[in-house]
């Protein structure tokens, strides 16, 4: 499988207005030096507590963000840093957001008609009839009533307004959607019935999803590979399967002992962290997580420790100091 996104120590800094000549602006380090590749038609689930700094990751991507971004950013074989505004204008109707609130991210004003046909026209796809013909293609694809053209969002129950914003998504043909906790505003049948709809969409229109969440059991669901976020920086990454039932990093293992078991009667060993995550101001040195995780050793507040392969697993990609010892035993025997 081809890579369709490589991210490379992607950095997005916001500066803190600092106090006169003697406090200067301080830098907050929200995604601090992140790296990953998405492949072609896969799901990458991108999980972690609020704050941990998933949805700025997910807006630097598509240039939506505030923040100082650097890094490299690869998408579809074109190195995206170096393009201006402009350069990069055609490339972002291939890379398209879905927001976290399907209510606040429709304009009220707008009919499903006159919203679409504005992304249509604005990106030179279609105009006149070949637009509203292309609008109820798109309403057919994402389940919606052709006579919902004329409608306001707020005539709509909240699946049916991510529906709509799945439609604006798609409208532009996109290989890459950034799925920005997509389904949390809604009542739990109606997430399964829209997680079931980017899946056939997936399959249909050969689409690649970064699926930021908070809900593991959501992500278990859809994604191929999941990525814990902690701090601003990715903790661990792997095969969905192999991370749910083998979970190395502390942090992962913490967050999975409070997902109930779906099989009834089953009983997990709850392992609480102590504290909260600290804000972006107060990165502690060395790993980041070592304040709140059970199995810190004193070096732990000395060294960041790398994102890893574990021993004999090449796709399991962790960063505890905890495996360096049995990757490096790994290494001098092989
Ligand atoms: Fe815990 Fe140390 Fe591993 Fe960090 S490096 S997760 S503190 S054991």
């Amino acid at each position: 499988r081809q890579p369709i996104l490589r991210v490379d120590d992607l950095r997005v800094d916001f500066l803190m207005p600092g106090s006169g000549f003697l406090r200067p602006p301080v830098p907050l380090h929200v995604v601090n030096g992140v790296s990953f590749e998405l492949f072609e038609g896969e799901t990458l689930g991108l999980v972690g507590e609020s704050g941990c700094g998933k949805t700025t990751l997910g807006r630097a991507l598509l240039r939506l963000g505030n923040g100082r971004v650097s890094g490299k950013i690869e998408f579809d074989g074109q190195e995206l840093s170096t393009l201006s505004n402009g350069e990069f204008r055609p490339l972002r109707s291939q890379m398209q957001m879905m927001f976290q609130d399907p209510f606040g991210s429709l304009n009220p004003r707008l009919t499903v008609g006159q919203m679409l046909s504005e992304v249509l026209l604005v990106h030179r796809v279609a105009r006149g009839a070949e637009a509203r013909r292309r609008i109820h293609e798109l309403l057919d694809v994402v389940g919606l009533s052709r006579e919902y053209y004329n409608r306001y969002p707020h005539e709509f129950s909240g699946g049916q307004r991510q529906r709509i914003g799945i439609a604006r998504a798609l409208a532009l043909n996109p290989k890459l959607i950034v799925c920005d906790e997509p389904v949390s505003a809604l009542d739990v049948s109606i997430q399964s019935q829209i997680i079931n709809l980017l899946k056939d969409l997936q399959r249909d229109f050969a689409l690649t999803y970064l699926f930021i969440a908070h809900d593991l059991s959501v992500v278990e669901y859809i994604s191929d590979r999941v990525a814990v976020m902690y701090l601003g920086e990715i903790v661990e990454i792997a095969e969905a399967d192999e991370l749910y039932r083998n979970p190395a990093h502390p942090y992962t293992r913490a967050l999975l002992s409070a997902v109930p078991s779906p099989e009834p009667g089953a009983r997990k060993e709850r392992i609480l962290l102590h504290g909260d995550q600290p804000g972006p101001m107060q990165v502690p040195p060395g790993c980041g997580f070592h304040p709140r995780c059970p199995s810190a050793r004193p070096e732990c507040a000395l060294r960041r420790p790398p994102l890893q392969p574990l021993a004999g697993r090449p796709l399991h990609l962790v960063s505890c100091l905890l495996y360096e010892e049995e990757r490096s035993m790994n290494e001098e025997k092989a």
